[in-house]
């Protein structure tokens, strides 16, 4: 069976909301890309409600688009714990943690509603049905409370 790393990580020695470095990865050409997992709440202990989560992905879309450049993609674990976030070319998890960060608090923000989430209609989404801005506002809320760490062992908040 492969190896994938992932799989390796001690789900119950981490301490979210974290971001971590998973790997970075070099293709043929040079290039290189970072995978990052952004852990949200802690493993085995809460969830995001599919609903929120949803919503969350598809805000954070533009918001991380709209604060650094090269994000390839940025999609929920099953787990319903945190999110990937893969990235063209070599990033910190600081820097990764301040965008994160960043993109939260206008998510949090009262300005921020359903106008601000992209791509909510049928013709755009797989189950347009299923989103709530307001839980992601809730949850966006409740991580910033607790604040993002840069290791996922030890409580390094940026
Ligand atoms: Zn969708």
């Amino acid at each position: 069976m492969a190896e994938v790393e992932s799989f390796q990580l001690d789900h119950t020695a981490v301490l979210a909301p974290y971001v971590r470095l998973i790997g970075a990865e070099k293709g043929p050409k040079g290039d290189v890309i970072t995978n990052f997992d952004v852990r949200f709440v802690q493993p085995n202990s809460n969830v995001i409600g599919m609903a929120a989560l949803h919503t969350i992905e598809h805000s954070m879309a533009s918001l991380i688009r709209d604060r650094i450049d090269g994000m390839i993609d940025f999609s929920p674990f099953g787990c319903q714990t945190g999110f990937h976030m893969i990235m063209w070319g070599e990033h910190s998890p600081e820097a990764i943690a301040i965008v994160i960060k960043n993109a939260l608090e206008e998510m949090a923000s009262d300005k921020f509603g359903w106008d601000n989430v992209p791509g909510v209609a049928e013709k755009e989404c797989g189950n347009y049905r299923n989103h709530s801005v307001f839980g992601a506002k809730e949850w966006a809320k409740k991580i910033l409370s607790e604040g993002i760490s840069t290791d996922p062992y030890e409580r390094k908040i940026i």
